[in-house]
């Protein structure tokens, strides 16, 4: 079977789940994985083959991605700004939103890099933190989480990549625990914020396969994290410190006024899509 085959082949199988332009992305994914040709070698070498060791492990790709598992999981990887993740079940798949939350982080920063203190809450990945201490050499950065298997995702990710961050276990919500911290200039979080009834419009690929507490909270208390963070960011914040969060798309006034009632100035901001996806929150100290 020649590569350009294979690419075929595995679309074909599945469009059956995805459509036309997803299935095909997944297939040439799934080959420049298995063989480390980039999309130009196969243009170039259009009769390359594979092995017959790759064929056998297509077919073992194939029966895991048509239940539905996401080919990030399948394949062990994800790319977020520019730097490819190990990713697992333990994991969420880290999200290009969550790229522009960072983005948003970096091009705002006004602190002497040598003093900045950062923290992550809801490590997963560890995509977060490890991107914000590439960018950011000299800061020193934090991550937690309550999950230990997230914490050994995103530790072997920081090791890949070289970068050194401080992981913590902790369960944000218990106060005695993060208050535990010490204090920061910023604070950054990507927290569950999905509430329970939203699952039945969720796709399967998400919904059977991502850890449901990086993703879910109860529909009577969604904001949970956001009131968490505003509280601790009171005690825990330097001088002039900052906090960014991703939010609901649709709880964007709801959270604001989160913020906004425990004595910060909140200002919402817009993804790609459009949709008010992030927020900066600084607290007003008199
Ligand atoms: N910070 C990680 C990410 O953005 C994990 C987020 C989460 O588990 N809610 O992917």
């Amino acid at each position: 079977m020649t590569i350009q085959e294979a690419i075929r082949y595995i679309t074909d199988r599945l469009t059956n789940i995805y459509d036309d332009d997803e299935a095909s992305n997944i297939g040439d994914w799934v080959i420049e994985n298995l063989t480390g040709t980039k999309r130009t070698d196969r243009i170039i070498n259009k009769a390359l083959s594979i092995t017959q060791e790759q064929v056998e492990k297509i077919e073992s790709y194939l029966t895991r991605l048509l239940t539905h598992e996401p080919v990030q999981y399948v394949l062990n990887e994800a790319w977020f700004c520019g730097l490819k993740f190990y990713v697992d079940k333990n994991v969420l798949i880290p999200r290009p939103e969550t790229e522009e939350l960072v983005e948003w982080i970096i091009s705002d920063c006004r602190f002497p890099i040598d003093k900045l203190s950062i923290l992550d809450i809801g490590s997963g990945s560890g995509c977060i933190p490890i991107s914000l201490k590439r960018r950011l050499g000299k800061a020193v950065v934090w991550s937690c989480d309550i999950s230990h298997e997230a914490l050994l995702v995103a530790k072997r990710n920081a090791a890949t990549l070289g970068v050194d961050v401080n992981f913590t276990e902790l369960d944000f919500l218990n106060k005695e625990q993060r208050d535990s911290l010490p204090s920061f200039d910023i604070i950054v979080s990507n927290p569950p914020y999905i509430p329970e009834t939203d699952k039945k419009e969720m796709r399967l690929n998400v919904l059977d396969h991502e850890p449901g507490t990086a993703l879910f909270v109860p529909d009577n208390d969604a904001l949970v994290f956001y009131k968490a963070i505003a509280e601790f960011g009171k005690k825990h914040l330097n001088k002039d410190g900052i906090i960014y969060t991703e939010i609901n798309e649709s709880l964007g006034k709801a959270t604001t006024a989160i913020f906004e009632s425990s004595g910060y100035s909140a200002q919402t901001k817009k993804d790609m899509q459009g949709k008010e996806r992030m927020i900066r929150a600084l607290i007003n100290r008199s």
